[in-house]
């Protein structure tokens, strides 16, 4: 009897040292995974809006705004002293590798979008104040005076030499619609190099999102211009995406909306039953110029347009979305 009594006792001091043991692994499990799953937030002004870059590697952020820093000293239009300023002032100049990619994926997507996609589009952009921030209705003749100067097929690119040259005294690009998804770009390829695989860059609504995060998809939240139903998160893993609209750059004036993206056949701004274009694409260059483009080119002929790019999403906004 007194065996028995001696051999439970036994048993459960047994399965409570084994119980403790386990209570104690899966603490230090909780710990160690709460101290990997730190992540690191930063945020810079760069390319004129606000770059956020976040990743759990603390290397990220500094590795990410120094390249992007880099693309806008060459990009920026409001950069004295970057490529495209010099460009706009000479009319001529021998460009960086980095430039004059750029330059050939914009008439790329050009000549795709039977020119409504145009980087040239500089002269009406100023015209109408979108650069200096005084917006104002311009008189029809100075419009069609600024569209002369309008058109890709006025500039002249030498690839095999890296030279640029305008056509016409006046030209003037306009990266805005291009050059933010191209940093984005770069910024991931530093990124990797680095031996970095899990990164998310928002450079103000063109995202790239690199890798997943502790083992799940980045979640992206598509913000609605109209305050109803219509968007809603996005699942990325080695994906970007970038939206176009009218919404966040525009002016109203006698009663009518004018938002920052040309036509650039017209001169106006794009007016459209379209709000806003939500491209998710394999790299950030073409998700930020094909939003443009189908903005532009309306929801129709825009995603007629998508279907000629492997590997793409869109999502289109439109006035009478209210679903
Ligand atoms: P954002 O950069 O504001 O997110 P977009 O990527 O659509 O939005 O780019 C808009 C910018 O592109 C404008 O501010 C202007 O600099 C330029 N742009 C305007 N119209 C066109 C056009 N038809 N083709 C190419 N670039 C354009
Ligand atoms: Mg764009």
């Amino acid at each position: 009897m007194n065996i028995r009594i001696s051999h439970i006792a036994y048993s459960i001091s047994l399965k409570k040292i084994i119980l403790l043991f386990a209570i104690c692994y899966l603490l230090f499990a909780i710990l160690c995974g709460c101290q990997n799953r730190r992540l690191y937030k930063d945020t810079r002004l760069l390319m004129g809006t606000f770059v956020e870059v976040v990743s759990a590697d603390e290397r990220a952020g500094r590795i990410a705004f120094a390249e992007i820093k880099r693309i806008e000293g060459l990009l920026s239009k409001y950069k004295e002293e970057s490529q495209v300023s010099r460009l706009n002032k000479l009319g001529e100049l021998k460009v960086s590798p980095d430039t004059l990619y750029v330059l050939c994926e914009a008439g790329k997507f050009w000549r795709a979008s039977d020119g409504a996609f145009d980087v040239t589009v500089g002269p009406l952009i100023d015209l109408w104040g979108f650069t200096d921030k005084k917006y104002r209705l311009p008189d029809k003749s100075k419009i069609a005076e600024a569209l002369k100067l309008v058109g890709f097929g006025k500039i002249i690119i030498d690839e095999k030499n890296n030279m640029v040259k305008f056509t016409a005294r006046g030209l003037k690009l306009d990266l805005g619609a291009i050059a933010k998804g191209y940093a984005v770009d770069c910024a991931v390829k530093k990124i990797k190099q680095a031996g970095i695989n899990s990164c998310l860059i928002n450079a103000g609504g063109d995202i790239y999102c690199l890798g997943d995060k502790f083992g799940r998809p980045w979640r992206v939240a598509v913000r609605n211009p109209l305050g109803n139903k219509c968007s809603g998160y996005l699942q990325l893993k080695d994906k970007a995406v970038a939206t176009s609209g009218n919404y966040e750059q525009y002016f109203i004036s006698k009663g009518r909306l004018y938002s920052h993206i040309f036509n650039p056949q017209t001169g106006y701004p794009v007016d459209s039953d379209v709000v806003s274009v939500t491209v998710i694409a394999p790299d950030c260059l073409t998700a930020d110029a094909l939003a443009t483009s189908i903005f532009v080119l309306g929801k129709e002929k825009g995603l007629k347009l998508a279907k000629n790019f492997p590997n793409i999403e869109v999502k289109v906004i439109e006035k009478n979305c209210n679903k």
